[in-house]
């Protein structure tokens, strides 16, 4: 092993939660004791670092957490964090415990953040992609949305059980505020007969002339699934709009909400997590900085933090056309 470029270094969890992220950071502190790096926990992501709330963590601190949803720091969103005071004060903590770098487990936010401080402070950070919209580029999925993506699944099954007892249709709403990936995916895996979502231009016409081609299929119960962004509408404006054009129809909405962030990681994100908590660890030690660590073709790749801010990962259209030609 070449000489580590670092040897004090912080995590935190930071913007929205996602399962898998103690399973990152477990990772995270694992990895700087085997090559005896000092490691520090931060607790609620920025807010942490302005407040000083720095703990020294080693191995048993991780102890059993890597089946745990959540995090055990905490996250936050820090608004004092995006004022230059406010980061003036975190670097100057940073400064006195002598931390050389910090691994920032999050969203794009986060890596916003994140650059912002590199670049004004000189500190060094990497980035690991935890957030269940699986919207970073970089990577081929980001940790939690393995997860969100089969609670989701889950929960429209059990939602299809009881719309096909009462021959009802269901607009179900998935989490994905800029992002399509759980909604396509879990409709997908669901049956459902549209999914409308952010990244595509969708039509109450269309949706009608979808629903009229399941009635003449002879589909008595019909499952939409419908991203948190979607543009033509929320979802109780949809539903409201088809129940004017087809008033027969028994109509229900569901939205699935914090479930889709809740629970234990599944075995993909718990190893996805293991990965790029050893790969923030080891690319600091090779002297990487203000990139993040990702996943992509089951290879460790680091990308410009500003990159992975700027791209985004695309939606596979075609996954969009199978499930038009498989649900009816
Ligand atoms: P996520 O990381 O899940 O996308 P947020 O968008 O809430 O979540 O970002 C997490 C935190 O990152 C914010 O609360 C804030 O402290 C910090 N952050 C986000 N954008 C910026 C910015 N432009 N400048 C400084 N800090 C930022």
């Amino acid at each position: 092993m070449i000489e580590s470029a670092v040897k004090k270094i912080a995590v935190f969890t930071s913007g929205g939660d996602a399962p898998g992220m103690n399973a990152a950071l477990r990772a995270v502190v694992r990895t700087a004791n085997h090559y005896n790096l000092e490691c520090y926990g931060v607790r609620e992501g920025y807010n942490g670092l302005i407040n000083n709330d720095f703990t020294r963590m080693g191995p048993r601190s991780v102890k059993n957490i890597i089946t745990e949803g959540g995090t055990i720091l905490k996250s936050a969103r820090s608004l004092e964090f995006k004022t230059k005071e406010g980061r003036q004060a975190a670097y100057e903590n940073c400064k006195k415990l002598g931390i050389d770098a910090l691994v920032c487990i999050g969203g794009d936010g986060t890596f916003r953040g994140a650059n912002i401080f590199n670049e004004e402070f000189g500190i060094k950070v990497i980035g690991v992609p935890g957030t269940i919209d699986n919207d970073i580029f970089g990577t081929d999925n980001t940790i939690g949305y393995d997860t969100a993506l089969n609670t989701a699944m889950e929960a429209i099954d059990k939602i299809r059980d009881t719309a096909t007892s009462h021959n009802r249709v269901f607009f179900v709403e998935v989490m994905g505020r800029d992002a399509g990936f759980i909604a396509l995916n879990s409709g997908l895996a669901t049956g459902a007969i549209d999914i409308l979502i952010p990244e595509q231009k969708d039509s109450i016409e269309d949706l009608f002339r979808t629903f009229e081609r399941a009635e003449k299929a002879g589909k008595a119960s019909s499952i939409v699934v419908v991203a948190e962004g979607e543009k033509l509408g929320s979802i109780y404006d949809l539903a409201k709009a088809t129940k004017a054009g087809f008033p027969d129809y028994d109509i229900r909405v569901a939205v699935l909400g914090h479930i889709q962030r809740g629970g234990s990681p599944s075995c993909a994100d718990r190893v996805l997590a293991s990965q790029l908590g050893y790969a923030a660890v080891v690319g600091l030690m090779e002297g990487r900085t203000n990139v993040m660590a990702g996943l992509k073709s089951n290879q460790i790749v680091y990308t410009p933090i500003e990159e992975a801010i700027k791209k985004h990962n695309e939606i596979d259209p075609g996954l969009l056309k199978i499930s038009e030609i498989l649900a009816i």
